[in-house]
């Protein structure tokens, strides 16, 4: 089969005044970048079209390394509703760099299941990720400034939470001493960079419902204490405007298409194992406004990406999903039934049966969300029809929808069956209304015990001493009602990554919390996950080149 890139550069792109006109928007409104990408203003969105219109949710198993396909997944099934006639507009994260160059490749979906053009998408876009990273950055510099300049006087502050980031796999800035070289060159400070994806103005700008909404939650950022502990915001700063210009077309949805030329909105980024995973609020509610159905993705395992998307992103935006599909590939499912990582590409019926499992907790839990759920196998060239007609079975008597997909191989067509059955499931058959792991009256420690028990499976939480510092810095500034967002590894339920299958008897350690006041949520870290990855013996650079003034590699 051909490449990614050799399959995108053989589709005959729309104009993308001609996609946007297709759902509805008018020419006028469409922001051109290029000829085949646009941003799309805010004050296009609908509230009463949201509501009456279908949105659906794509999770996944435990992931391996390689990905399950959700992405590949979330597009397939949009082509496929819309090859029966149905109106239907995927939603998804921008990818990052990071993942493009490192170890896991680009995500904007593979094979005949794309958005397009991925070269731009994988790379810099509309640049909303440069935007990101420069204002979480100016913050930075802006704040460095300030102790600077008051190093002399009682308006210093004694204690900074606030980093840098970059959209680069870095190991080496995980921890670093910045202002070095004297006192012209600032003031010696050990601090450190996360990825972009892990930055709180990432979380913000998904989370934002308008620019106003944004610069409030800027303005609310905590920079670290006064020697008097009181909380330093971006507001004390003095500077929330200013970083919210740096974000006002960041802020604006982008529009594309798929392979199929159909419409597509990617925007926002945060990763699922150290942030929320999902694409922006604006992009889903944009999506919501134009299309009947509307398909967006959470990142890694159910575990991970959708217990964020049900309890921050619908929660926050109210937004109730008709339907939820987890996607499962043979790969996975034998990495998670016990066979080992080089061997998961050969049939073995045993080694699928045990890895069930991992399956069924997962259907359990989005089932306690109240949601409907079917189960989508998305079909590898070395999958044998045995290994499908087991995973069918096995749903069946589960009493969950089940529908083999072929979308990479073969774009909408192999995603007629599956989105047959979404769409008969969504009319007959559609999900109650969300209930939610956790009360956000709840405190921070009734959260984290609650998700980790019922959807991980833990059976105890410990807390190091740091940890239970920040929960007390939390309660006194009265923030216990913000939701959480856990950082851990997505290869487990557990925090080791080597735990497959379902974990059991498992202890969780929070090791650190970090305040995100602006975004208004609570990152819980446990175990070893870091927030900025680092890059693999091999990485994916080594593939990716230029010939001709055309990109290769990129997949
Ligand atoms: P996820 O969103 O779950 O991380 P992706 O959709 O990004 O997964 O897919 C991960 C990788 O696997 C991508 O390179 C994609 O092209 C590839 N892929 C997905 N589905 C298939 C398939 N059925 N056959 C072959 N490769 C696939
Ligand atoms: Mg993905």
């Amino acid at each position: 089969m051909k490449s990614d890139i050799e399959i995108a550069r053989e589709v005959s792109l729309c104009k993308i005044k001609e996609v946007a006109s297709g759902l509805g928007i008018p020419r006028e409104e469409v922001q051109n970048y290029g000829r085949y990408i646009a941003k799309i203003p805010n004050h296009l969105i609908n509230e009463q079209k949201i509501k009456e219109h279908n949105l659906i949710l794509v999770t996944a198993i435990t992931p391996n390394k390689a990905g399950v396909g959700k992405t590949t997944v979330s597009i397939g099934l949009a082509l496929g509703l819309n090859k029966i006639g149905k109106k239907a507009i995927v939603a998804l994260r921008e990818p990052s760099l990071g993942p493009c160059f490192g170890m896991k490749g680009g995500a904007a979906g593979g094979g005949y299941s794309q958005v397009l053009p991925m070269e731009n998408i994988n790379l810099h876009f509309t640049g909303d990720f440069h935007a990101i990273t420069s204002a979480h950055n100016m913050i930075t510099a802006l704040l460095d400034n300030y102790i600077y300049q008051t190093r002399n006087s009682c308006e210093g502050l004694k204690e900074i939470k606030w980093k840098r980031v970059l959209d680069v796999n870095d190991r080496s800035l995980r921890n670093i001493v910045s202002g070095l070289g004297g006192s012209a060159n600032g003031i010696p400070t050990e601090t450190g960079f996360d990825i972009t994806p892990a930055s709180e103005i990432m979380a913000i700008l998904c989370l934002a419902t308008d620019l106003e909404d944004l610069k409030r939650r800027i303005g609310n950022i905590l920079l670290g204490y006064t020697y008097d502990d009181k909380p330093f915001t971006v507001r004390d700063l003095g500077v929330a405007g200013a970083i919210t210009v740096l974000l006002k077309d960041a802020l604006l949805p982008n529009l594309v298409q798929t392979t199929e030329n159909t419409a597509a909105f990617v925007h926002g980024g945060p990763f699922a194992n150290i942030a929320h995973g999902c694409n922006s609020i604006l992009a889903t509610k944009m999506a919501l406004t134009y299309g009947d159905y509307v398909i967006t993705e959470a990142g890694f395992g159910a575990d991970l990406g959708a217990e964020k998307f049900f309890n921050i992103k619908c929660r926050k935006a109210g937004l109730n999903p008709k339907l939820t599909v987890i996607v499962a590939t043979a790969q996975s499912l034998k990495l998670h039934g016990g066979v080992p990582e080089d061997k998961i590409k050969e049939q073995n019926i045993e080694g699928l049966k045990n890895g069930l499992a991992n399956l069924d907790k997962h259907i359990r839990n989005i089932q306690g969300f109240g949601q409907q759920v079917i189960v989508t196998f998305n079909r590898f060239a070395s999958d044998t029809d045995e290994e499908i007609e087991l995973v069918s079975q096995h749903c069946k008597q589960m009493g969950v929808g089940f529908a083999m997909n072929t979308v990479f191989a073969e774009g909408g067509e192999g995603g007629i069956e599956l989105a047959k059955l979404v769409a008969d499931t969504i009319e007959n058959y559609p999900s109650e209304p969300l209930k939610y792991t956790y009360e956000e009256t709840d405190s921070v420690r009734t959260k984290v015990k609650k998700v980790a028990e019922n959807i991980y499976g833990a059976s105890s939480v410990v807390y190091t001493t740091l940890a239970d510092k920040k929960i007390k810095q939390i309660e006194s500034l009265g923030i216990s009602h913000y939701p959480i967002c856990i950082a851990k590894t997505q290869y487990s339920f557990s925090s080791d990554p080597k735990a497959y299958g379902v974990a059991k008897d498992f202890e969780l350690k929070v090791r650190d919390i970090i305040i995100n006041n602006g975004a208004e949520m609570i990152v819980v870290i446990m175990g070893e996950i870091m927030r900025m990855p680092g890059l693999p013996k091999e990485p994916q650079a080594k593939n990716i080149d230029i010939v001709n003034g055309m990109v290769e590699g990129l997949s």
